[in-house]
């Protein structure tokens, strides 16, 4: 692989101070009261390749809120449990929306087009919590097991504050439930999906998290028992709808599957050789983190190193 004969740690430091005439542009979210509490200029990135190689750079080691990257962690969990019954209730096409979008839901009688949309992470919660005995304890032990870290936590005023003012998704679970497509009640639903969105953890840990999809084999992992294919699946999830609507702008710039949350957060793997994670709290009117778009565009184009 060329990547072998590059100074990851200089590419780093280099693309850093290229993203750096971005800094200021944007807004960090702040309809979810506690996430505004953090300084928006944060910038930290990890570049964790599967042959052991790891390099940081900036903020890599300061947790964040991982919001909507637990999208994937949780369909991970559902797809291992229930296997393909899941698309029975979740489709996989990229919805072309807002994540929190309400009007595709009403017109698609009930059936969320993708998991990492709201509605299908409210439906993917909804399973979690009729299949786990513990759906609290056991995610916080699947993000145990992939990091070795045993302190990654959910951050309560996060989830209570989000609890508090989270008015659409609130609607959402309510409709999916006059669909018939929760089973378990919309409250319980939504504070279990304001639980896992609440996760706190760093770019390394991310990034070393990812290598599940990265590897696309399993390790040591109890919880769920994910096949090859699924973790292939999830990949392409991840490539046509991380996104939401900017999937396709992510595909186009960058060129690898990922996931992106409103704490500013992106994790992006190259299937094979390396999972990445970077994290800058200023969004673009999309909810997707400006500096880590920018960064993970110049990554792939410096590197050479993306799917296509
Ligand atoms: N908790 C957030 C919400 O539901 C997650 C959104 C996101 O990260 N895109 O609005």
């Amino acid at each position: 692989m060329a990547a072998k004969t590059l100074d990851y740690q200089k590419l780093l430091a280099h693309i850093a101070a290229e993203v750096a005439r971005y800094q200021g542009q944007g807004q960090q979210a702040s309809y979810i009261p506690e996430l505004a509490n953090r300084d928006p200029d944060k910038y930290g990135i990890t570049l964790d390749f599967l042959d052991g190689s790891r390099y940081c750079f900036g903020d890599s080691e300061e947790r964040f809120s991982i919001q909507s990257i637990s999208k994937v962690f949780a369909t991970a969990a559902a797809f291992g449990l229930i296997g393909d019954q899941l698309w029975e209730r979740v489709g996989v096409e990229p919805s072309g929306n807002p994540f929190n979008s309400l009007v595709q839901l009403e017109y698609e009688a009930g059936k969320p087009r993708n998991p990492f949309i709201n509605a299908g992470a409210l439906v993917v919660a909804d399973i979690l919590l009729s299949h786990l005995r513990d759906p609290y304890a056991e995610m916080l032990g699947f993000m145990h097991e992939l990091t070795g870290n045993s302190t990654i936590a959910y951050n309560k005023k996060v989830a209570a504050s989000e609890f508090a003012t989270g008015f659409r998704n609130a609607s959402l679970a309510f409709l999916l439930k006059s669909f018939d497509n929760l089973h378990n009640s919309p409250r319980d639903v939504l504070d279990l999906y304001f639980h896992y969105c609440s996760i706190e953890m760093s770019c390394t840990e991310l990034a070393r998290a990812f290598h599940l999809f990265a590897r696309r084999n399993q390790l040591n992992c109890q919880i769920p028992d994910l096949t090859s294919s699924q973790l292939k699946r999830l990949n392409a999830l991840m490539l046509t709808c991380g996104f939401y609507d900017e999937s396709g702008e992510f595909a186009f710039k960058v060129g690898l599957p990922g996931k992106s949350g409103v704490g500013g957060g992106i994790a992006a793997v190259y299937p094979g050789f390396y999972s990445v994670a970077v994290w800058s709290p200023r969004l673009n009117a999309k909810g997707n983190s400006i500096l880590g778009m920018h960064t993970l565009e110049l990554l792939t184009s410096k590197s050479k190193l993306s799917i296509f």
